[in-house]
């Protein structure tokens, strides 16, 4: 077996060892956009621990997951209307979810003024300030 599946699987059971308490956490809704009775994935917001760490993780829908990915490869294929959803989880109680929505919403703030709109009202804690802008 190749060594980066190797790794990827241990990874991926790793994380899966979080996932009950990731679901309890999110009350089996996503972390982004509330979506609940849907399949929940876990999301690691970079910059990713050497080892999974609950802190690190949210739980996403798939349309977050899939959006989330484009924003980290190819953010002009994002379909920013779904982002609407960010305007509450900025002001999630778990760091995470409000890092990766600081994230997105800076990133399109320039070009959608709803986006600059609530990142001008957003205050974070400044560990979690400096979380958001360390991209890897
Ligand atoms: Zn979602």
């Amino acid at each position: 077996m190749a060594k980066g599946l190797l790794k990827h699987q241990e990874r991926q059971a790793a994380l899966n060892l979080l996932g009950k308490d990731l679901a309890r956490r999110a009350s089996s809704k996503c972390e982004l956009c509330e979506a609940a009775g849907v399949p929940l994935n876990i999301w690691e917001v970079a910059p990713v621990p050497e080892e999974p760490d609950f802190e690190h993780c949210l739980m996403t829908c798939d349309i977050c997951g899939e959006q989330l990915s484009l924003f980290e490869r190819k953010p002009a294929k994002m379909n920013v209307d779904h982002w609407r959803c960010l305007g509450k989880s900025v002001w999630s109680q778990v760091p995470a979810a409000q890092v990766m929505s600081v994230r997105v919403l800076r990133q399109i703030s320039g070009q959608y003024p709803w986006a600059a709109e609530i990142l001008e009202h957003v205050f974070l804690e400044p560990e979690t300030e400096s979380w958001a802008q360390k991209i890897e």
